[in-house]
This record gives C-alpha cells, sequence and structure tokens, in this order.
C-alpha cells in the first residue's frame, strides 16, 4: 500500500475539495441547495447505562458530558441560536440540522422527547431543516420511530446510533449494554419508517484487532444504513478507559494503524453510504492519550492521501460494487 501525504501549491486541490468517499458537507449541501451546517445540542438527557436501567458508569471511554465536551451555552433555543451564528460567520453556512448530541437523545417518554424537539425546532425558523438525533439502539421502540418519522414530515431525519462494534464480547468489555442485534433491530424499526440511519463505529477499542473491525465492517453492510461515523477513539480523563490506560491494560493503536483502518472500512462500505466523520473530537485538555488524535487535518490527509495515491475509491471493495460503480470522486469544494 502505498502511503503518501497529500500535496498542496499551484494548480493542486487541496484534499477537502477532492475526496474519494461521500462527503457530508457535500450531501448537505445537495441536499438543501446551500452550505448546511450540524448545530449540537445538549437536551440534558442521560443514558440507560448510567442511571442504572440497563447498566451504571457507562461506556468505559464515555466522558461526564456524554459526548458533545464543547457545548457549553444552556437551554435548546440558545444552544442552537448560538451555534447557528457561530457557524454562520465562521462557515458561511446558510441551514442547519439540530443535532441532539449528549448522552441518549431518545430516553424520555415520548411526550418529553417531543417537548425538547419542538423547542429545537419551533418558532418557524426556515433555516432549519434537520433534526438528528444520537442514541443507542436498545432506545428505539415502535413508539419513538413512530415520533420521530412525524418530524419527517417535514424535517430530515437523521438517527445516529452508537454500535462501536459488532463484537459481543467487546460490547461487554466497554460495558456498552446490549449486543448487537439491537442495532438490527433499531435499524428495522427506523427503516420500516424510512428514517435516514447513521452508525458509529470506534476502531481500536480493547480487545480488538482489524479482525474485529473487518467483521464490523461485514455487519453493517448486511444492514440498511445511510450514513457512517468512524472516531478514532481516544482516552478521556475521568473514565474507565483512562484508569485502564494508566495501568497499562489498554494501548491505543497507532496513527499509522488509524489510517490504513479507516481505509479498509471506506473501501468495503457502500459507495452510497454518508460518510460523516473520519476523527474523533477531544476537548485537548481533557485528552490523555493519543496525542495524535489532535492532528484531525492530517489524519484526514493521510486517509484521502492514501487512498488517491492508490486510486481507492469508497466501496471500491464492497462486496455489492461492480467496477466502476463506487462512488465519484468529489471534483468541486466543499468550503469545509
Ligand atoms: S450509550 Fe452513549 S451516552 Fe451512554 S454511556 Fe455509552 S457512550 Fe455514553
Amino acid at each position: 500500500m502505498r502511503v503518501r501525504k497529500r500535496k498542496y501549491g499551484p494548480g493542486v486541490p487541496p484534499p477537502q475539495e477532492r475526496k474519494p468517499f461521500r462527503d457530508v458537507s457535500r450531501f448537505l449541501k445537495e441536499t438543501f441547495g446551500a452550505k448546511s451546517y450540524k448545530v449540537c445540542v445538549d437536551g440534558g438527557f442521560t443514558c440507560p447505562n448510567r442511571d442504572g436501567t440497563c447498566g451504571i458508569g457507562g461506556c468505559i471511554f464515555c466522558g461526564e458530558r456524554g459526548s458533545g465536551e464543547f457545548i457549553t451555552e444552556i437551554g435548546i433555543r440558545n444552544q442552537i441560536l448560538t451555534a447557528m451564528e457561530k457557524a454562520r460567520v465562521k462557515h458561511r453556512a446558510e441551514k442547519f440540522l439540530v443535532y441532539f448530541q449528549n448522552f441518549t437523545n431518545t430516553y424520555a417518554p415520548v411526550d418529553v422527547l417531543r417537548a425538547k424537539y419542538d423547542s429545537a425546532l419551533a418558532d418557524g425558523d426556515e433555516r432549519i431543516v434537520g433534526l438528528a438525533v444520537g442514541t443507542r439502539a436498545d432506545c428505539i421502540s415502535e413508539e419513538i420511530a413512530d415520533l420521530l418519522a412525524e418530524y419527517a414530515e417535514k424535517y430530515y431525519v437523521q438517527v445516529e446510533i452508537g454500535l462501536q462494534t459488532s463484537d459481543d464480547e467487546t460490547a461487554k468489555r466497554i460495558n456498552r449494554g446490549y449486543p448487537a442485534s439491537r442495532f438490527t433491530e433499531a435499524v428495522q424499526l427506523l427503516r420500516k419508517r424510512r428514517l435516514n440511519v447513521v452508525a458509529h463505529i470506534l476502531p481500536g477499542l480493547p480487545g480488538e484487532t482489524k479482525e474485529h473491525l473487518i467483521r464490523t465492517v461485514d455487519f453493517l453492510n448486511q444492514h440498511d444504513i445511510q450514513g457512517l461515523k468512524i472516531h478514532s477513539l481516544y482516552v478521556l480523563a475521568g473514565t474507565r478507559l483512562a484508569e485502564l490506560y494508566r495501568a497499562g491494560e489498554f494501548e491505543p493503536i497507532t496513527m499509522a494503524e488509524y489510517i490504513d483502518w479507516a481505509v479498509y472500512v471506506l473501501r468495503h462500505v457502500s459507495p452510497q453510504l454518508v460518510i460523516h466523520r473520519l476523527s474523533g473530537d477531544c476537548a485537548r485538555e481533557k485528552l490523555v492519550a493519543p496525542e495524535w488524535i489532535l492532528k484531525k487535518k492530517e489524519i484526514h490527509d493521510q486517509i484521502i492521501g492514501t487512498m488517491e495515491a492508490n486510486g481507492w475509491k469508497q466501496g471500491d471493495l464492497h462486496p455489492g460494487t461492480t467496477c466502476g460503480e463506487s462512488a465519484k470522486v468529489n471534483t468541486e469544494g466543499t468550503d469545509r
């Protein structure tokens, strides 16, 4: 495999403008006809894997904020307005998807969910075009899927499920609290209503090798999902994973391994999947290890550069893809 850093210079478009995969920013721009941006919201939820309903302490890598470590504003509407303004100024975003990110955003009675989603989407703000909800596979029921389907009549709705791995032994080790079969059930419930599903995976979990990742990709390929987030696992201060790391019982994978593994995933998933993420996002002051996680741009550049140097594209090794069918390489800028 040839690994090459992308070059910059006259006549060479930057990597983000020629992604060999179906990039989310381009997908959103095409879907909504304008630069679109996801604004993250902390809806004040908790998680059944923390409050004792299905577990205590949560997944071993999960921080005290249940992801969304960067959100600071209080109140759903406030958070949205502040985040939209920032994205408008910084990224020239015109359309927005509200993303309920922290903890488990379908873990509440339906009337409470409705009130929270309504408060995010209400007041006829035409700039808001979508609702994205991060959740667990065991927190999707018929009732909740019906509720989300109501919003799908007016908005683009995306349900993000933190699968992390298809391996049930690893799932126990990381204290996920449900088997992979629950993911299958959740996807079926959501797809019955044509809701968009985005799976999250975490290469490099404790005890996992590339073989585990290969099996996770095979598992995902058996599901009707529309998007994928590949997170690079990091050790966050205050987590059980940090204790394991300090005790020498967990060693993060290297950046070179991550690049290789991420490229493997991209080549083996469907060319139709929208790729929402290729790295993790950790606040520097809370990061324990590995340091390379902070080099987001380099991670992206190396993934893109490696694929480009070898003439690879998303889905070119997907079992259902025939020659020439894989994702088209973007030829225009994505502004991100
Ligand atoms: S399911 Fe999500 S929010 Fe709950 S403990 Fe695991 S990572 Fe954290």
